[in-house]
C-alpha cells in the first residue's frame, strides 16, 4: 500500500468528486489519500461537482442535491482538513460557468467527440442521439474548474488524464488570445490504483454504475461485496494453483492491505495451489472492515450537524469565489470585453 509521490510546494492543487453518489473505495486509493497528504503543504481547493453532476442527471437531479453533504461529510471522514483545504460548491462559484463560456468558444465539437472517456461514458449510458449537450462539454467546465484556481496539480484516477489534456489546449489557446500566460497548465497525479476495479472486475468502480464498495458500507455490504468478488474461475479446488491476474480480491488485497510481505506471501501460496478463495476473501474482508469502520462512524457524526457542513462550504465558497474571480477578469479582459472596469 505505498502512496509516495514527489510534488512541489508551490504547486497549487485542485480536484473534485460529482455529486452523483457518496465516494467509495476508487475515491479512496485513486485520489482522496494523496489529497490528505497535500493538504499539509499545499494550496488546495477540493470541488463538490453538483453541476457537472446535472450533466447526466437533468431529470434526476435529487440524487444530486442529495449527495452534496454526503460528499462533504465523506471528505472529513477520511482527514481532509478544512483549515487547511478549502471545500467549495460548483454551483455556487459563478465564475466557473462564466469560464465554460469563454473555452467554449475554443473547443471544437470534433475534439469533444474524441475524448476517448466521455466516449465510453456515452456509451455506457447509451445516450445513442440524445446526448446532452452539458454532457458532451463537461471536459470544457472542468478546464473551468482547473484553470480558476490556478492549480497545476490534479490528483485524480486515470479516466481523467484526458480532461488534462483538453484543459492544458485550453489553457494555450487562452494564453495565445491573451498574448500573455495568463493561465497556467497542470498535471496529473495518478496515485498507484488509478482505477480501482469493480468487485465483479469488469468495470472501473463508479458511482453511476452501482459497482461501488461505498467509504460508509455497512458491515453487511461489506461482507456481501467480498463474497461476490470475482476470483479465478479456474481456481475450483483449494490444492489446485490459482491466478492472481485479474483476480480482484487480490487487487484489492494490494491496494489496501497494510502488510505487503504478508499479501505477497499469500500470492505464492495461491498461485502454488493450498490456498482457497474462501480464505483469501476472509483475510481482505477483515481488512475492509477495519479501514471502513472509522470512515463510517466519523462520516455519520458529521452528517449529524449538516448546519456545520453547510457553513463549512459557504466559507470555502467566499474563499473561493475571490480566487475564480480575480481568474476569469483576466480572461474577459483578454477577450477585450473588460469595457466596463476602465
Ligand atoms: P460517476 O460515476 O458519477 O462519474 P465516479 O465514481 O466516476 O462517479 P467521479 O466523481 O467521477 O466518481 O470521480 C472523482 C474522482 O475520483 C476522479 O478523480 C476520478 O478519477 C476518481 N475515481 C473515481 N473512480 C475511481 C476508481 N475506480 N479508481 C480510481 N480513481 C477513481
Ligand atoms: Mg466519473
Amino acid at each position: 500500500m505505498t502512496n509516495t509521490f514527489s510534488t512541489t510546494d508551490t504547486d497549487i492543487v485542485l480536484t473534485g468528486d460529482r455529486a452523483t453518489g457518496p465516494l467509495h473505495l476508487g475515491h479512496f486509493v485513486g485520489s482522496l489519500k494523496q489529497r490528505v497528504q497535500l493538504q499539509a503543504n499545499h494550496d488546495q481547493t477540493i470541488l463538490v461537482a453538483d453541476m457537472q453532476g446535472l450533466t447526466d442527471n437533468a431529470f434526476t437531479s435529487e440524487k444530486v442535491s442529495s449527495n452534496i453533504l454526503n460528499v462533504v461529510a465523506d471528505y472529513l471522514a477520511v482527514g481532509i482538513d478544512p483549515s487547511l483545504t478549502t471545500i467549495c460548491l460548483q454551483s455556487h462559484i459563478p465564475a466557473l460557468a462564466e469560464l465554460t463560456m469563454y473555452y467554449s468558444n475554443v473547443v471544437s465539437i470534433a475534439r469533444l467527440e474524441r475524448n476517448p472517456t466521455v466516449k465510453s461514458e456515452i456509451t455506457n449510458k447509451n445516450f445513442q442521439r440524445s446526448i446532452p449537450a452539458g454532457f458532451l462539454t463537461y471536459p470544457i467546465s472542468q478546464a473551468a474548474d482547473i484553470t480558476a484556481f490556478n492549480a497545476t496539480l490534479v490528483p485524480v484516477g486515470d479516466d481523467q488524464l484526458p480532461m488534462l489534456e483538453q484543459t492544458n489546449e485550453i489553457v494555450k489557446k487562452i494564453n495565445t488570445i491573451a498574448q500573455a500566460p495568463i493561465l497556467r497548465s497542470c498535471h496529473a497525479l495518478l496515485s498507484d490504483y488509478p482505477r480501482l476495479p469493480s468487485t465483479d472486475g469488469k468495470n472501473k468502480m463508479s458511482k453511476s454504475m452501482g459497482n461501488t464498495i461505498n467509504l460508509h458500507a455497512s458491515e453487511k455490504d461489506i461482507r456481501l461485496a467480498v463474497q461476490s468478488m470475482y476470483t479465478d474461475p479456474n481456481h475450483l479446488k483449494v490444492e489446485d494453483p490459482g491466478s492472481i491476474e485479474g483476480n480482484v480480491v487480490f487487487t484489492y488485497l494490494t491496494a489496501f492491505h497494510s502488510d505487503q510481505d504478508y499479501v505477497d506471501q499469500l500470492k505464492q501460496q495461491y498461485q502454488k495451489g493450498g490456498l482457497g478463495d474462501g480464505q483469501t476473501k476472509k483475510i481482505l474482508e477483515e481488512c475492509l472492515q477495519e479501514i471502513i469502520k472509522p470512515i463510517r462512524d466519523k462520516r455519520q457524526l458529521y452528517l449529524d450537524d449538516k448546519a456545520e457542513l453547510i457553513r463549512l462550504l459557504k466559507e470555502g465558497n467566499q474563499k473561493a469565489n475571490a480566487t475564480a474571480n480575480t481568474t476569469v477578469q483576466r480572461v474577459r479582459a483578454s477577450f477585450g470585453l473588460n469595457i466596463l472596469e476602465y
